[in-house]
């Protein structure tokens, strides 16, 4: 199996170790590219994220170890960068996604608290139960309506490389009663979205962080989604979103296995620049 991973966190953000750790981990498992995915910096404070003042240092830390390991493995530098509608423009001027690598397109947060606090859909249950209730007045639709209609617009107007946890906010099932993914609405919504990737350049990440970290069957996407990717030939990246280097390809032959039942004959990985697909 050709080994690379894209979404990556170190101690610049919310992981563990810092970069070389994970290099090192990454040659000891012959891993062909290792792409770093800190969580970029956001105009809010947010204990999860790169500080903006860091931003300059981080690229410099990781362009240092690709000249350094460059005969063993292929290191690229890229950030997960959220998609929040009202702050795009500001944050794409702070960062400049084009001089990265790639970089991965993600959704954490939909809405505020009337205060101006950002709520997040990626947090505890019993925070995002908060934000349910006293922005949404618990009405689940309305937050599984603008969950993908901001995932529709990141795509059409930010166009992240990959797209990461596409479904992420299914880890609220824990408590049974909120997201449905049964509901008729949620499968449309499902539907619309992956027609609009369908017509873009974007790959979508399958992602196994809720596999080893919560012990779900369950990928991001979930089965029946794979399957519909699958029929539309959308491009899918494997990815372990590590924290640790301990995590870098963590359930990787069992998100490709469940790629195959789903249907898919390849998968596809990021290398000099350009894509490739490899067969599964
Ligand atoms: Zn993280
Ligand atoms: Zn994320």
């Amino acid at each position: 199996m050709i080994l690379a991973n894209y979404h990556t966190h170190t101690k610049f953000c919310d992981g563990l170790e810092m970069p070389k750790t994970y290099v090192r981990e990454a040659i000891r498992l012959n891993m062909k590219t290792l792409g770093f995915s800190a969580h970029a910096p956001l105009p809010f404070h947010c204990p999860c994220t790169l500080p903006i003042e860091k931003y300059e240092e981080y690229k410099n830390v990781i362009s240092q170890l690709k000249n350094e390991f460059s005969d063993s493995i292929e290191i690229l530098c890229g950030l997960e960068i959220d998609y929040i509608p009202d702050l795009w423009k500001e944050l794409e001027g702070s960062i400049v996604p084009s001089s990265l690598d790639y970089f991965v397109g993600s959704i954490h947060f939909i809405d505020t608290y009337p205060d101006g606090t950002r709520w997040t859909i990626d947090g505890s249950n019993e925070r995002f139960r908060k934000g349910w209730e006293e922005i949404f007045a618990k009405d689940s639709s309305a937050v599984i309506t603008k969950l993908f209609k901001y995932t529709r617009e990141m795509i059409s107007v930010m166009k992240p490389s990959i797209i990461g946890h596409f479904d992420k906010i299914k880890v609220q099932n824990s408590k049974k009663c909120i997201i449905d993914e049964n509901d008729g609405l949620y499968r449309a919504e499902v539907l619309e979205t992956l027609q609009a990737i369908e017509a873009s350049d974007c790959v979508v990440e399958v992602n196994t962080r809720g596999v080893y970290r919560r012990n779900e069957a369950e990928l991001y996407p979930s089965f029946w989604i794979l399957e519909l990717m699958a029929k539309m030939n959308i491009p899918v990246v494997i990815n372990s979103d590590a924290h640790r280097a301990s995590e870098l390809v963590n359930h990787f032959e069992y998100a490709a296995d469940k790629l195959r039942k789903a249907g898919f004959k390849s998968r596809v990985y990021l290398t000099g620049g350009e894509w490739f697909s490899v067969k599964l």
